[in-house]
């Protein structure tokens, strides 16, 4: 079975939102074991649109098109779809509740264009929107099926689940439910992507299951995907190849899918029963925020400082006027008091410091834009490590935060658990 992924939407070709659609589309196709062949964006366009969709239709057998249901004059893709289908729009019972149950919740009136949103191509399955007014609908042409959600991610998640069982039942009416695509991902945080590339490079080379690498910034993931016809299946071969990638790259691995790595240093830090105070000058909370993404965090995380200025290194952390005027704020002496001083303060097991030059003004040949110094201070004292980062001021301070995060999980494997 084939598919294409068409999401409508002026926005998407100015730039002005990312096609965050057309990404969940294929990922939850991919899980269905449906082949996507091609993913367009179009404008909110109706001549483009008809084109588009048509052309999908005549190569795909799957066409599933997000965007443009809405019930304002630039949502076109009912009308659109409709006419390309030759049926004619009529008011649905269903989509009709659909749209007032959205307002019902809310209390509020209906307004009056919104209804225009029950009216759908004759014959389509309406897909109740949890979160939205707009119903998303099936409509079936021929041998194909096209499948209309709206534009708004957040609207278009709740409906998957729904969606996926019309389409499951379907395939298998067609006696073509078969292969399962499924994938882990493993993430590392302290080595590149050619050092990780070099080390799983015999497995770069197989085809089932297949191995990828993506590298973001301080971060390389490894993808595995298996095809299999069933899930059990495919998870047994996810489970050997993850097995051979843990064998690669041990406790590099941070992760699997979609934890992050604060999620892991919260993990460590709970069954350490650890507790961390951290002192950012160059971050200036950005480590702070990550640490307390994580749900639960308030059960390790004591308090942040961002400690820009000198005097707040002084004044709050202990920070000595002598090591400030002597080594400079950006110097592995300053980083050490600063995790040493919050750790102080707070009372708490760890403190750590950041210290940085983070650009793009400020740098000097002994101290460049990018040179930042991370302190981790314990009951035993406080040691500092030199990191030369690259990038712009963003990505040195998002360098620098994930760096800490990478070396406090280093830091706390490298201690025996408690008991
Ligand atoms: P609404 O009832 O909200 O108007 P709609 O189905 O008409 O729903 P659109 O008008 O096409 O949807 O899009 C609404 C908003 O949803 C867009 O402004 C954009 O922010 C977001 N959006 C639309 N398509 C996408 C997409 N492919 N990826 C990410 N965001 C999108
Ligand atoms: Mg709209």
């Amino acid at each position: 079975v084939q598919a294409e992924i068409l999401n409508v939407g002026t926005e998407l070709l100015l730039g002005g939102v990312a096609n965050a659609n057309a990404a969940r589309i294929g990922r939850w196709l991919a899980g269905l074991g449906v082949d996507v062949y091609r993913q367009v964006a179009v404008g909110d366009n109706p001549v483009r649109l008809a084109n588009a969709f048509r052309r999908a239709r005549q190569e795909a057998d799957v066409v599933v098109v997000t965007g443009g249901l809405g019930p304002t004059q630039d949502d076109i893709t009912r009308e659109v779809v409709a006419s390309e289908l030759g049926l004619p729009l009529e008011e649905d019972a269903e989509a009709r509740r659909v749209v007032e149950g959205f307002f019902a919740r809310r209390g509020a009136p209906v307004p009056p264009s919104a209804l225009r949103q029950a009216v759908i191509p004759r014959g389509a399955r309406v897909i109740p929107n949890p979160t939205g007014t707009a119903p998303g609908l099936i409509v079936e042409c021929g041998a194909g099926t096209a499948i209309l959600l709206p534009g708004p991610p957040a609207e278009v998640e709740p409906m998957l689940a729904d969606a996926a069982r019309f389409l499951l039942a379907r395939l298998a009416a067609r006696g073509e439910a078969g292969t399962v695509i499924a994938s882990r991902t493993f993430k590392v945080a302290e080595a590149g992507e050619s050092e990780v590339e070099s080390r799983i490079a015999d497995l770069l080379a197989q085809a089932n299951p297949t191995f990828a690498t993506l590298a973001y910034p301080g971060e390389v993931h490894v993808r595995v995907t298996v095809k299999a016809p069933k899930a059990a299946e495919a998870d047994g071969l996810l489970g050997e190849a993850e097995g051979a990638v843990r064998r690669r790259l041990g406790d590099l691995i941070f992760a699997v899918d979609e934890k992050t790595l604060e999620d892991a240093v919260g993990q460590l830090l709970c069954d350490r029963k650890l507790t961390i105070a951290v002192a950012e000058s160059c971050t200036a909370g950005l480590l702070a925020y990550r640490l307390t993404r994580v749900a639960g965090s308030s059960a390790y995380f004591i308090m942040g400082v961002a400690s820009y200025a000198n005097r707040a290194k002084t004044a709050v952390l202990g920070v000595s006027e002598e090591s400030l005027a002597a080594c400079g704020a950006v110097s592995p002496e300053v980083a050490r008091e600063m995790a040493a001083g919050v750790r102080t303060l707070a009372a708490a097991d760890l403190g750590v410091g950041i210290t940085g030059v983070a650009g793009p003004a400020g740098g000097t040949a002994q101290k460049p834009v990018g040179l930042v110094y991370v302190a981790i201070a314990d009951a035993a004292g406080a040691a500092a490590t030199g990191l030369h980062l690259h990038g712009d001021r963003e990505t040195v301070r998002q360098r620098a935060a994930q760096a800490a995060l990478a070396m406090l999980r280093r830091w706390v494997l490298a201690r025996p658990a408690a008991e």
